[in-house]
């Protein structure tokens, strides 16, 4: 009997739902995505966009009954909206997972717990227990919940800046001990529902003021870094049962102690340049894990450097004639905004 293809509904419309949505086309899978905003840039990516609040119950529920599994393009949708939707549709990853990273300080403990290291970090939930933990400054003080792109982060050199924000504690912070970094690196790893799995090599990342600038295979780190990563990726993976795509962020500090900073339960930014460098992209792989298609063994074809295009600089990049190993993706956002990721730019080297 032939295996129907599923119908892939995709909660959130940004970049990584475009870049899901078009390794789904290539795949003859249609996606169907769920998104708050009318001018969601995947919407012309998709075969059918929903526009709706994500608490909207009526409409999740209408959605959910028009496609066959449900995966998501960012982590930060309320834990109680997926544990409802994942009860009328398989939701890969699964809900759970999100419970936990979704919090900077569940996902630190996690982490730990299974033996791997991380920054030094402290729960923060009054000015008391910033005065409690001097240790950790220099540090970055970030929202427990809804951070991204160095959204939510203050950093710190000691405690008595700390006091100048006047934050009102009504949310919870961490604060962490300032990593002198040597370098970041990050892993992308495919996990499929018969437990197999597909890895890619690390990818060197530089951050500019907290936002990731650019991303570059192959990175610059020895053996031992090289297949430590790549293990401790592996094992996060396997402890949280993950099913599709998801990415580990890592510090190495000036003594080359390699440290978790944390963990994207969905496809990652620092993967865009696998479209590229791979014979399957990130992309590809978890609309391949989450549909329930075959694996396909993991080639690398190029090395690679992407560069994030953010805020108006996308002005210089539009309509701009580029090399045959140059490949521009411009996300179509409506409206430009200071720091908003606005396209990226990968440069392919033979
Ligand atoms: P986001 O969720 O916004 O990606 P991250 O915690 O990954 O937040 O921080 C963004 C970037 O800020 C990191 O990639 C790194 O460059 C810098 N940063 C964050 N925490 C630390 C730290 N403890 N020490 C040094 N640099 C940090
Ligand atoms: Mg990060």
């Amino acid at each position: 009997m032939v295996k129907l293809k599923p119908v892939l509904g995709i909660i959130g419309g940004g970049q990584l739902g475009s870049m899901l949505a078009t390794a789904a086309k290539k795949l003859k899978i249609k996606t169907i995505i769920l998104s708050d905003d009318p001018k969601a840039p995947a919407k012309n990516f998709c075969d059918k966009i929903i526009v709706s609040e994500y608490n909207k119950q009526k409409t999740i529920e209408d959605f959910a009954s028009k496609v066959d599994v449900i995966t998501f393009e960012f982590e930060n949708i309320p834990f109680k909206v997926l544990e409802h939707i994942s009860k009328l549709k398989p939701v890969f990853p699964k809900p759970s997972i999100n419970q936990i990273v979704q919090n900077r300080f569940t996902e630190k403990k996690f982490i730990n717990n299974t033996g791997i290291k991380t920054t030094n970090y402290a729960l923060i939930r009054n000015q008391s227990d910033i005065s409690n933990n001097e240790d950790l400054f220099p540090g970055l003080l970030k929202t427990c919940t809804l951070g991204y792109d160095g959204k939510g982060q203050f950093v710190l050199k000691n405690k008595e800046e700390a006091s100048e924000l006047k934050i009102e504690f009504d949310k919870e912070y961490i604060l962490e001990k300032k990593v002198n970094l040597k370098k970041e690196i990050s892993v992308v790893i495919t996990r499929f529902l018969n437990n197999d799995f597909v890895i890619y090599e690390p990818i060197e990342n530089l951050h500019v003021n907290q936002i990731l600038n650019r991303s570059i295979i192959p990175a610059n780190v020895s053996k031992d870094i090289f297949e430590k990563a790549q293990q401790q990726a592996k094992l996060i993976a396997e402890e949280l049962d993950y099913i599709g795509t998801m990415c580990v962020e890592y510090f190495i500090d000036e003594k080359n102690n390699l440290l978790v900073n944390e963990i994207a339960p969905r496809v990652h930014n620092s993967g865009h340049l696998t479209i590229n460098t791979h014979n399957v992209s990130q992309f590809e792989n978890h609309i391949r894990a989450v549909c329930d298609l075959e694996k396909r063994e993991l080639k690398k074809i190029c090395n690679a450097e992407m560069i994030n295009v953010i805020g108006a600089d996308i002005k210089n990049y539009r309509g701009k004639s580029y090399f045959k190993n140059e490949f521009f993706f411009d996300y179509l956002k409506s409206e430009i905004k200071e720091k908003r990721k606005m396209g990226h730019l990968t440069i392919v080297k033979l």
